[in-house]
């Protein structure tokens, strides 16, 4: 496999031989990065960055993988994982195991009275971007108002509903950290207008029973911050104060069925990896 990279104006051709047999064990095993494999420059006799084995401009420091962008915001970029393009439920299932039975329209999933649906796949701490709309009709209200959720790992939630003059709790409104936390602006759209949500979730961590790291989310919905790293306090619960249970480092993600009609579209996520990190 070939990449062409261009240096100050010089086409270099680089091959997949000249990376270590490490990286091409990397290139074979991740979709939708690379690494551009170039040299890199720096300086190898700088003090280390304060905790961390690096030297400041270390030039051995790994290269952070090459992702392309989607064409506009909001769209996949190269390397998530797409739950929902439009199409088809295939990514997603019943709790039970049996295929998902939302009805599906034109580039949309709308919830439909059998129950919540979940991702095949399991996740852990993710960026996650989600778009929804509210019935245009409105029906009910307060919680009976377009009401489903994001449910991260099944368990954390991340409140949909429709907040468009339309008064509840305010820890239970769209966008709030279900029973925990409110958003720190109300910044919905109207019902029947497509809402997104941009989700960065850092699962939590167990050592046996005990929680040793607290989730935390990072929110913005329409493009706006509501929770900037709040740290979770536990598995979402109606009316009662939440509580850690310890559960897998992976769960699927769930959306919810609340008995309104709501409408989802663009789901895609992506595993989050730290610096320096070859997975
Ligand atoms: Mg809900």
């Amino acid at each position: 496999m070939k990449f062409l990279a261009v240096i100050l104006g010089l086409a270099v051709i680089m091959s997949a031989e000249e990376s270590t047999s490490a990286q091409k064990k990397i290139l074979s095993k991740l979709k939708g990065r690379h690494r551009t494999g170039l040299p890199s420059d720096g300086y190898d006799d700088s003090l280390n960055v304060p905790g961390q084995k690096w030297g400041v401009h270390d030039p051995e420091r790994p290269e952070p993988w090459v992702v392309a962008p989607g064409a506009k915001v909001g769209d996949a970029p190269s390397d998530a994982i797409v739950l929902f393009d439009g199409t088809d439920l295939s990514a997603w299932q019943k709790a039970n195991g049996d295929d998902a039975e939302w009805k599906v329209g034109e580039g949309f999933m709308e919830v439909t009275p059998t129950g919540s649906i979940q991702t095949r796949e399991a996740f852990g701490s993710c960026q996650l971007h989600v778009e929804f709309a509210t019935p245009a009709e409105v029906k009910g209200k307060s919680q009976g108002r377009g009401n489903s959720g994001v449910m991260i790992m099944g368990i954390y939630e991340i409140q949909v509903l429709d907040s468009y003059n339309n008064r509840t709790y305010s820890d239970g409104q769209a966008g709030a950290v279900y029973g925990q936390y409110p958003p720190l602006v109300n910044v919905a759209r109207a019902p029947g207008e497509w809402q997104s949500f941009d989700i960065i979730f850092e699962a939590p961590e167990y050592d046996g029973d005990e929680v040793v790291k607290p989730g935390y989310f990072t929110v913005m919905h329409n493009g706006v911050i509501i929770h900037n790293r709040v740290e979770s306090l536990g598995r979402v619960a109606h009316k009662d104060p939440p509580v850690y249970a310890p559960h897998p480092e992976k769960l699927p993600l769930t959306l919810q069925d609340h008995g309104n009609p709501t409408r989802f579209r663009n789901i895609w996520i992506r595993p989050l990896t730290g610096y320096d990190s070859d997975e």
